[in-house]
């Protein structure tokens, strides 16, 4: 298989970062191979296609956006790192308590000016954190965003930077959040040197998806 050994072995030595290895349109076979070489946490953005995949041996995150009609298929089996609406948190809510469970969440923000691209405005993270204090169920412990799709590092910057100054205003007032999950294949290491601790990653480990090259 076309598995990018190297990558995953220098990801793994990355020190205090949580590699989410992103298995969006891979097989149940390359996933396995993949925790063979050391990373067991997997991200898929659809909730059918993580449903199809879940293995309990291995640990999963929710990456993609989340219906509320869908929260039903997720709760209690993987993180759901795009938690941005209170209607969604209510859904959540009432599916993690039903199961009588508590559900771990990151609150998903738009950083990128991209009209397609989910998640809560920034302004309104406090706010929505505070609200979402009322879920017993709901354990917000990191803040996600994907950043601008751009060759322009001193945009991808600037919204890295302001994420970081609001993960660590959220860090004092909450000592659960602890995950700040941004940087992808292509950017996971500026990321990192703005003050991500969680990455993203797919292609650089498993290959090009079929869908970029078609
Ligand atoms: C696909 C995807 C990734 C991984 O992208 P690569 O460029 O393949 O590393 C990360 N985050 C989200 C939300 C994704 O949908």
């Amino acid at each position: 298989m076309k598995m990018n050994k190297e990558m995953i072995n220098s990801l793994k030595e990355l020190e205090n970062i949580q590699v989410i290895a992103v298995s969006k349109t891979r097989t149940k076979e390359e996933i396995d191979e993949v925790a063979s070489m050391g990373l067991t946490t997997f991200g898929e953005n659809k909730v059918q296609e993580l449903v199809d995949k879940y293995d309990e041996k291995y640990t999963w995150h929710l990456i993609g956006h989340l219906q509320t009609n869908k929260v039903k298929y997720v709760v209690g089996k993987a993180v759901i790192e795009t938690l941005d609406s209170i209607k969604l948190a209510k859904e959540i809510e009432k599916q993690a308590k039903k199961h009588n469970l508590v559900q771990e969440c990151y609150v998903q923000i738009k950083i990128s000016n991209d009209e397609n691209k989910t998640g809560l405005p920034i302004e309104d993270a406090i706010l929505f954190l505070k609200e979402c204090e009322q879920f017993e169920h709901i354990k917000i412990t990191g803040l996600m965003c994907v950043a601008t799709n751009t060759e322009d590092e001193h945009i991808i910057i600037n919204e890295f930077e302001q994420m970081k100054e609001l993960f660590n205003l959220t860090k004092m007032m909450y000592p659960e959040m602890k995950y700040l999950s941004m940087g992808m294949s292509d950017d996971y290491k500026l990321a990192i040197e703005h003050g991500s601790n969680t990455i993203r990653i797919g292609s650089a480990i498993f290959g090009q998806r079929n869908y970029d090259i078609k």
